[in-house]
């Protein structure tokens, strides 16, 4: 089963990602996460990346989409995967040929994201309100597309994801069949 999980920061995502996961013993991959990783890196790609993430901006398609592929021709992944970061932009889409079954949309309001992310204990270093300010932007500038993309092939689920996190993980389950 190939899932593709999209939202904006803050969204509940990854939180998601992992709970399906175990139910349906589905491997869970972020993007997000192999960045942050590969920031802590020190060489130059390494801290490259540490900037681009850190200024709240996108690594390029190019780059995104070399990464991706790499990690889904590990053998882990080869019968199925939840991915949440990507795809972000309709070129990474249309460069992307993966046999994707169903996208959910997990929505939630600007408003929601900055009191979810400035409300956590912990900030993360690329968490500055510069930051999250453009990422939100970038949201609805480029991957608002790639989720009208999905919409208009028939296997986008949009979830209301101002609801509590069980009640989420339910209606995603519902909607594969999984209950
Ligand atoms: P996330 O945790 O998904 O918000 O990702 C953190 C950061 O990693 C983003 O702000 C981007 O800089 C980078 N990133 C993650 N996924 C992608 C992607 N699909 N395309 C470009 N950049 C990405």
């Amino acid at each position: 089963m190939k899932i593709i999980l999209i939202g904006i920061q803050g969204s509940g995502k990854s939180t998601q990602g992992i709970a399906l996961s175990k139910k349906l013993g589905v491997p869970y991959l972020s993007t997000g996460h192999i960045f942050r990783e590969m920031a802590k890196e020190k060489t130059p790609l390494g801290r490259e990346i540490k900037l681009i993430i850190n200024a709240g901006v996108l690594i390029s398609d190019q780059k995104t989409l070399l990464i991706v592929s790499e990690y889904l021709s590990r053998p882990e992944y080869v019968k199925g995967y939840i991915i949440d970061g990507f795809p972000r932009t309709i070129n990474q889409v249309e460069n992307f040929s993966n046999g994707v079954d169903k996208v959910f949309y997990i929505k939630i309001s600007d408003k929601e994201t900055l009191w979810r992310i400035f409300g956590r204990q912990e900030v993360r270093e690329d968490e500055t309100m510069l930051a999250i300010r453009r990422r939100i932007d970038l949201f609805h500038k480029f991957t608002e597309p790639v989720v009208e993309y999905y919409r208009h092939k028939g296997i986008l689920v949009e979830i209301n994801g101002e609801q509590p996190i069980k009640a989420i993980t339910a209606e995603i389950l519902k909607a594969l069949g999984k209950e």
